[in-house]
Formats: structure tokens, C-alpha cells, sequence
């Protein structure tokens, strides 16, 4: 823990010798476009170049991890209800308070060259006739993200039905997806000097203004998942779980912690389900299929700060947003939180792929990128809570909640 700790601190510290060096550098602002802009480019690039086979992997792990074609029946159908249900809110939710904070209103890049990149945003029909891919593999190739979250959905499906003759390829794909984990956390540990080389030439070129709207985007992020946590977990803890929602909060305080300083869903596993099964009295059955399968694709922490960024950076960069293209993130976003690993800095890469279904400018992430730790934080924290909240619900509804427990917990 102390180790990662001391990467956000680098990272901030990065940030801010970015910010001096682009200062420094105004007058001469060549010299951080030639010489420091493409170390930046290059970190984006090497994040870049695992998302394809991050996503995969880690979602047909995914969907495999049900164990039992016949568990995604009932309990396997609740727990997607529940997931994509409080995701899509955490989407809008985040959409919602960016757009009344006005998170990058007063600060509009210029776009002029831009312009001519910007794509239309297609309509919500094709998007969803978009979704299934008739070549997996040209979607893999062309890096379409949506049609790999779909075929990977749909071949960990395949693996489940084939039952033991599946069992090699779902380990392969395992290995591939701890690879993938492993590489992320090696890239990370260039996050600092990648958010210095990306700051730099934004700084010198634009002026250091260009970072006052982020502490906006630090607002609207944390705003927006405080209030998810009290009124989504919360209502549901209580309607449906049956249990008060101080309790669940008291109970789960361990596991947030941990994940809000190690910023990993999946680091925070074991803690969570700790909480979960001894704190909360969930039954292992229970815990032990949602739990897991929600530290892969359940992210509602990261669906609202996809949220946030994407009405962030349209704003910055002038693009005005339509409802067409609000609704295009509220649904990218939300596939795309289920693609995201359980990892540091995951939801940043997941970032490009809503932003590109929207049209709008990839550069827009450098802004993002240095203070992406602390939103990182924030949104894993919501990201494990949610998990342990759907949980308590589906343990309500199964009998899968020990009385004795609860009582002596109490
Ligand atoms: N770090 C987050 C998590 O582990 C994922 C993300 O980057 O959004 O839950």
C-alpha cells in the first residue's frame, strides 16, 4: 500500500513540475512541443496498445467466472439488473452534475484543427445494430470496442456452455488476463513521467489556466459518487436488502478504505468480501458469485466519472453535446465500465473508447490523465461498494443472509 501511495505522489508531482516546466516553457513553446510532447504521445500509445486484449480477456474471465451455464439464470439475472441498472444512473448521474457544475465551461481550448476530426455522432439505431460483430476478429483489429465487449460476452457464454472441454481455452484466457493486469501496473509506473510529458506542452502552449477547470472535474466527480453511494446503496440497502444504511456503510468501511488507497477493485477483492460474508452476514454462495464477477464488470464509480470526463472535455473543447449523444454515453459508458479491469488507471484507457463514440477529441485525456489518481481513488471506492450493495440485495432475495450474524453484527 505504502508503495502505491508513493506512485500517486509522483504522479501528482509530475503533475505540478509539468505545469512549472509548461510555465517556464511559454515563451518557447517548440521546444515542448518537439522535444517533451512525443514522451507524452508515447505513454498514450503504450495504454493504448493493451486495450484491446485487456478487455477481452478480462471480461470473457468475466462471464466465465458464473461457473454454471445454470447459474446465469436466476441469480446470474438478477445480479446484471442490479449492475447495469445502477450503472446507467451512475452515468447519468455523472452527466448530470457536470452539466449543472458546468465542469469545463469556462475554459474552451481552441479547436479550429480540430474540427475536421470530429466525427458525426451516429444514430442511436446504428449504435445498437453496431454492437454485434459479424468478423470478431476485423473488430479486434479495427479496435472497435463495443463489438469486442459483445463477442467476449458472448464466447465466455460459449466457454460456460461446453462446460469441461472449455476449461483450456478459459485458461488461457485467464493467463492473458493477468498478463494484461501485470502490463497495466508496469505502465503505471510511467504515469508520472507520461502526465509530466502530456501537462507540459498543454501548459506551454495554452497557459496554466488550462488547469483551473479540473478542480472542477475533481468536484463533479466526487459529488456525483457521494451522492450515488447515499441515495442508490443506500435505498437499496435498505428497501431491498433490508438492512439500515448505516450499518452497511459501518460494515464496509474497511473495504472502502482499502480501495480507495490502492485504487484496484481487484486488490480490494478479498477485503470486500471479508465485509461482505463476516460483517454483513451475505452467505458465501452468494457472495462469492457476485462479488467477483462485480470486481470485473460492475463499475459504477468508473461509469460516473466517464460520465463527468466526456461533458468535461466536450465543454473544454467547445463541441456542444446533443441528447443523441448523451444517450450514445450513457450507453458506451456503461459497456464500457463492464470492459474495465479491476485495476489502477483502467477507467482513463476506457476513456478513449466513449470519446471516440461521441466524436470528440482523444487529446482531450492528457487534461484528464495527471489528475487521474485522485478520481481513480474515488471511483473504485464507489466501484467495490457498489458490488457488496448488490450483494446484500440479491443475498435478501436468495435467503442468502445469515440472521445470526446480522444480529450479533448489529
Ligand atoms: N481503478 C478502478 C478499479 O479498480 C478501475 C478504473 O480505473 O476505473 O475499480
Amino acid at each position: 500500500m505504502k508503495k502505491k501511495l508513493s506512485l500517486s505522489i509522483q504522479i501528482l508531482i509530475g503533475l505540478i513540475l509539468g505545469v512549472v516546466v509548461g510555465i517556464a516553457l511559454q515563451s518557447n513553446a517548440n521546444i515542448a512541443t518537439d522535444f517533451i510532447k512525443p514522451f507524452g504521445t508515447l505513454f498514450l500509445n503504450l495504454i493504448k496498445l493493451i486495450i484491446v486484449p485487456l478487455v477481452f480477456a478480462s471480461l470473457v474471465g468475466g462471464v466465465y467466472g458464473l461457473g454454471d451455464i445454470k447459474k446465469l439464470g436466476r441469480i446470474g439475472g438478477k445480479t446484471m439488473v442490479f449492475y447495469m441498472v445502477t450503472t446507467a444512473f451512475a452515468v447519468s448521474l455523472g452527466l448530470l452534475v457536470a452539466s449543472i457544475i458546468k465542469v469545463g465551461a469556462n475554459f474552451t481550448l481552441p479547436v479550429e484543427e480540430l474540427v475536421a476530426e470530429v466525427k458525426e455522432t451516429p444514430s442511436i439505431v446504428d449504435v445498437l445494430l453496431n454492437v454485434v460483430p459479424t468478423n470478431p476478429i476485423k473488430a479486434m483489429a479495427d479496435g472497435e470496442m463495443l463489438q469486442i465487449i459483445t463477442f467476449s460476452i458472448i464466447l465466455g457464454s460459449g466457454l460456460l456452455v461446453i462446460g469441461e472441454k472449455g476449461k483450456n481455452l478459459a485458461g488461457i484466457i485467464d493467463s492473458l488476463a493477468e498478463t494484461m493486469y501485470a502490463i497495466t501496473a508496469a505502465i503505471m509506473k510511467l504515469a508520472p513521467y507520461g502526465v509530466f510529458a502530456l501537462i507540459t506542452p498543454v501548459v506551454a502552449v495554452n497557459g496554466p489556466q488550462v488547469l483551473f477547470p479540473l478542480i472542477k472535474v475533481i468536484a463533479a466527480a466526487y459529488i456525483a459518487s457521494i451522492m450515488h453511494m447515499a441515495i442508490i446503496y443506500s435505498a437499496s440497502a435498505a428497501t431491498f436488502g433490508k438492512i439500515s444504511p448505516i450499518r452497511f456503510f459501518k460494515a464496509m468501511f474497511p473495504a472502502m478504505a482499502v480501495a480507495f488507497t490502492t485504487a484496484s477493485s481487484s486488490g480490494t477483492l478479498p477485503v470486500n468480501m471479508k465485509c461482505v460474508e463476516e460483517e454483513l452476514g451475505v452467505k458465501k454462495e452468494v457472495a462469492s458469485f457476485v462479488l467477483p464477477l462485480g470486481a470485473t464488470i460492475n463499475m459504477d464509480g468508473t461509469a460516473i466519472y466517464l460520465g463527468v470526463c466526456t461533458l468535461f472535455i466536450a465543454q473544454v473543447y467547445g463541441i456542444p453535446m446533443s441528447f443523441n449523444a448523451m444517450l450514445t454515453v450513457v450507453l458506451t459508458a456503461t459497456l464500457a465500465s463492464i470492459g474495465t479491469a479491476g485495476v489502477p488507471g483502467a477507467g482513463l484507457i476506457m476513456l478513449t473508447l466513449v470519446l471516440t463514440s461521441v466524436g470528440l477529441p482523444l487529446e482531450g485525456i492528457a487534461l484528464i490523465a495527471g489528475i487521474d489518481r485522485i478520481l481513480d481513488m474515488m471511483r473504485t471506492t464507489v466501484n467495490i461498494t457498489g458490488d457488496a450493495c448488490c450483494a446484500v440485495v440479491v443475498g435478501r432475495g436468495e435467503g442468502g443472509i445469515d440472521d445470526v450474524k446480522e444480529k450479533t453484527a448489529a
